[in-house]
């Protein structure tokens, strides 16, 4: 018995980095789950192989979260393949730095559009769904609290999904459903990969691993574990917080 047996999850996001790790995790306690990605499709279905070698029961589906009505389909598509949902991780986002002088709508709107109104739109369908003992666990930032220069729009977008979470707890709560946020610190993924190749970028990481109280940059099966213990059972009296894991990067 692993926990999660007979529940069905959706994790958006999940062919690639911490969505991965978290379909992967979620599947090895037991749960079905839907791997959602918008354009990594084989990336995906590796992500799905896997799971199933393992013996777990999976359905990949293509949807972009910031278009309403991809989303809907989405967890139609969860309805006829598995008839119930119990568990949704918001976690696809997407990260641009843009300094504060060339920030324009366009920029504004794809981080929002992507980071908010994707958690919005797949919460809203999840809470037409979810039942008691039902969880909505999203995915935050460090950002959304100590501030990175040219991350503007990012943190403020994770900021958001924090203030958005904690409403979610309280008008979810008394149906029984919890709604949480997990904020990272940095994780080795394609994300960061993207910015940390060049030869100041090792030395900034090495100045930010000495702030990090652990020392080190998180994997993310870091961050997955989190999710593991959020989605189950013995996490019944946690809702409405945001949690850190960040190696001791952010303290409260
Ligand atoms: P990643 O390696 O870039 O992977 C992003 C995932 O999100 C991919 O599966 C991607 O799908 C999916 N995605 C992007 N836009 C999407 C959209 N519009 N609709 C559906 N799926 C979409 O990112 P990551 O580092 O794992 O980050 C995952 C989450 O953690 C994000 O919310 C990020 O902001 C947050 N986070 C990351 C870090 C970090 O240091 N890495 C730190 C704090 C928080 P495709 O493969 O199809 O493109």
């Amino acid at each position: 018995m692993h926990g999660l047996e007979g529940k069905v999850a959706v994790v958006t996001g999940a062919s690639r980095g911490i969505g991965a790790s978290i379909a992967r995790k979620l599947a090895s306690q037991g749960a079905k789950v839907v791997i959602n990605y918008t354009r990594n499709e084989e990336a995906a279905h590796q992500v799905a192989a896997d799971i199933q070698r393992a013996g777990g029961e999976v359905l990949v589906e293509r949807a972009d979260v910031a278009d309403e009505a991809q989303v809907k389909q989405l967890f139609e598509r969860t309805d006829a393949r598995f008839g119930r949902l119990d568990i949704l991780v918001n976690n696809a986002g997407i990260l641009e730095f843009r300094p504060l002088d060339v920030i324009d709508r366009t920029h504004f709107q794809r981080i929002m559009d992507t980071n908010l109104w994707g958690v919005v739109c797949a919460s809203q369908q999840a809470a037409r769904r979810l039942g008691q003992g039902g969880r909505i666990i999203n995915i935050s930032s460090a950002s959304s609290r100590t501030p990175f220069s040219a991350l503007g729009v990012y943190a403020a977008s994770k900021a958001a999904v924090e203030a958005f979470t904690r409403t979610l707890a309280a008008e979810l709560g008394p149906r029984g459903i919890t709604a949480n946020t997990i904020f990272a610190g940095m994780v080795e993924t394609d994300m960061t990969a993207a910015y940390t190749s060049g030869e100041s970028s090792q030395a900034m990481i090495q100045a930010m691993i000495q702030a990090i109280p652990l020392r080190r940059v998180a994997k993310p099966e870091d961050i997955s574990d989190i999710v593991a213990l959020l989605a189950s059972e013995s996490s019944q009296w946690v809702t409405g917080q945001s949690i850190g894991a960040t190696g001791g990067l952010v303290m409260s």
